[in-house]
């Protein structure tokens, strides 16, 4: 296919998309304490590329392919929702696609990155220290000239413009937005594209007090539209990327049970753990209502349920 073709299936792609409803909370919890909940959800998006990965992915993709480029390299752990997100888009462009993956080779590979590789991303296993090192701009490999080098979790700023998509949709009035944040990408394309008056809480999935603060800041280096307030929480990430808690757990299924809302308990379970809490603090001023974005990530499930 060519550029113009591929930039087609791309618009195609996105019309095939179900809507991100809003759907609201009924909790007597909630109500008791004048707090309005609602889910913008993301997570209905599609049922592979789900959530805040596609909205990342969008204009990635027609960067790289608007640059002539056929393939995107990029680096993500083996649970990695960011690697299952481009592995199969790229598989549906036709976009070759590789990783590098966090740590050695596992004896069996995680459903996530079976799928991966099904797909066509091609997986290279590097050491913990060489990983990290990725993070840094200048120790990249050598990139060919057909390549393009797509950083951790997306992580750049034709992400935001994807994000904005998200503030689009929403139709009714509101204070507060809440997003979990990985990288803070999610959060920083909120942040850019909210009306003024409005306040984005960001919650950590992983320890990274600076780090993320400092990644939202560099993303919105430079975008004098962005003067909404937002700030990222560090209290709800359970001592770790991935790491949960029973409390957590149990929380998870207790809002499945009142909702019917699947969480998985890396980013949405600890986001709405967080929110429940905050809201028994008294965070959030009465009559305030929040949405929560629910940004999907329910395959990472599996590599739960299968260890
Ligand atoms: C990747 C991911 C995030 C984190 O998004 P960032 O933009 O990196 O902060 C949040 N939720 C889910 C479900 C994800 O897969």
């Amino acid at each position: 296919m060519n550029e113009i073709n591929l930039l087609a299936a791309l618009e195609k792609f996105e019309q095939q998309l179900q809507p991100s409803l809003l759907t609201r909370v009924c909790d007597p919890f909630l109500q008791q304490r004048k707090i309005e909940l609602w889910i913008k959800r993301d997570d209905l998006l599609h049922p592979i590329i789900s959530g805040n990965k596609w909205r990342k992915l969008k204009f990635v993709l027609q960067h790289t392919l608007l640059n002539e480029k056929n393939s995107i390299v990029t680096m993500g752990g083996q649970f990695s929702n960011h690697l299952h997100a481009l592995a199969y888009i790229g598989k549906v462009l036709d976009i070759s696609t590789s990783a590098f993956v966090r740590g050695e080779r596992p004896e069996s590979l995680s459903p996530t990155l079976k799928d991966c590789h099904e797909w066509g991303m091609q997986l290279k296993f590097i050491a913990r220290s060489a990983y990290r090192e990725l993070r840094d701009v200048r120790k990249l490999p050598m990139q060919q000239i057909n390549e393009y080098w797509l950083p951790e979790g997306g992580a750049v700023k034709y992400a935001l413009q994807g994000v904005a998509k998200i503030i689009e949709e929403i139709d009714i009035s509101y204070d507060v937005l809440c997003v979990p944040c990985g990288t803070a990408t999610t959060l920083a394309g909120l942040v850019a594209t909210a009306p003024d008056q409005k306040i984005v809480v960001g919650f950590a999935a992983l320890k990274g007090r600076g780090f993320l603060e400092q990644n939202v800041d560099q993303l919105l280096a430079g975008n004098i539209m962005s003067n909404c307030s937002w700030v990222i929480n560090h209290d709800y990430y359970f001592g770790g990327f991935a790491k949960t808690r029973p409390e957590l757990i149990n929380f998870i299924s207790f809002f499945q049970q009142q909702t019917g809302i699947e969480l998985e308990p890396v980013y949405t379970g600890k986001m709405l753990y967080g929110i429940y809490d905050l809201v028994k603090q008294g965070f959030f001023k009465t009559g305030q209502r929040i949405i929560a974005i629910h940004t999907g990530g329910l395959q990472g499930n599996r590599g739960f349920v299968n260890g």
